[in-house]
């Protein structure tokens, strides 16, 4: 064998090796299959919600029922922002209980859903832009387990959760969440959890659910902008008018909902459901696929 010849067949075989063994892994973990997994924005609202038997919890409940069955799930919620960019890896994740100021029943609420730290490294290894650090310590927050309560109420199907860059914009959000796209042919369903109108500072306390004409202007105008695909606008949201600066005081309960809409394929469905606003928050959701 010459030398040249040599080389090359030794380097193949290193990288078919590993190439091998990986894919062996994934193929154990997440076999690709033939249909795309849907991909869900759901705006979360009250942590009530997560017990709570109403229009939004039924709607959710109703998601569940209708989607294929995932082997797993990736949330991005609002409420687990980070300096970088982590994937929940533990065994177990923990129920966490990140509010204040609600009944007892709802801090006894325990969402036993499985972890997958295969997922968690196979998310990793999935985006190539960034490193994405491998957590230990935190488990699922109420905008994961409030909506997966009613949508899974058997825990019954493995999670993990994706955190928030509180320091990089919407755009290089967007652009992570377009290399997540894999994973929806692995059977797994990726859900942003928040709300596109958000805005607790002026909520009235007199009323919960009083009309806000600002809230309504802003949803109809984001859902004219998702339905029109048009993510430079939503990317630079606060270019929008008065009514979206009211209603995104601060990213972090927007940013799920780019991460979702980052994930839809040219010419795929996009449908709405939940769509209502409660005072200063939209709870407009959306399906893809
Ligand atoms: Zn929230």
């Amino acid at each position: 064998m010459n030398r040249g010849l040599f080389i090359k067949t030794s380097l193949l075989g290193l990288f078919s090796m590993t190439t091998l063994s990986d894919l062996e892994k994934l193929t154990r973990n997440f076999p690709g299959t033939e249909t795309r997994m849907p991909v869900l924005f759901v705006g979360h609202g009250s942590p009530m919600n997560a017990i709570e038997s109403n229009e939004f919890s039924r709607g959710w409940n109703e998601m569940g029922k209708q989607l294929p069955k995932p082997r797993a799930i990736l949330c991005i919620s609002a409420h687990w922002e980070t300096r970088g960019t982590f994937v929940t890896a533990m065994e177990k994740p923990k129920t966490i209980h990140d509010f204040g100021g609600f009944p007892q029943e709802l801090f006894d609420v325990q969402y036993p859903a499985p972890g997958n730290p295969e997922l968690a490294v196979e998310t990793k290894k999935t985006v190539n832009d960034i490193n994405i650090g491998l957590d230990q310590a935190w488990g699922l927050d109420h905008g994961c387990w409030s909506v997966l309560n009613q949508m899974y109420p058997k825990a019954d199907i493995p999670v993990i959760q994706l955190s928030l860059d509180y320091t990089k914009d919407a755009q290089w959000h967007y652009s992570l969440a377009k290399e997540l796209a894999v994973l929806r042919t692995k059977g797994i369903l990726i859900l942003g959890s928040g709300n596109i109108v958000h805005n607790l500072r002026l909520i009235n306390w007199n009323d919960f659910n009083a009309k806000m004409e600002w809230a309504e202007i802003a949803n109809e105008k984001f859902k004219k902008l998702i339905s029109a695909d048009d993510i430079n606008s939503l990317v630079s949201y606060n270019k929008l008018g008065k009514e979206a600066e009211l209603s995104i005081p601060t990213p972090e309960h927007y940013l799920p909902m780019i991460y979702s809409l980052a994930l839809k394929e040219e010419k795929e469905s996009l449908a709405f459901f939940n769509d209502k606003t409660m005072g200063p928050i939209s709870m407009t959701s959306f399906k893809i696929g």
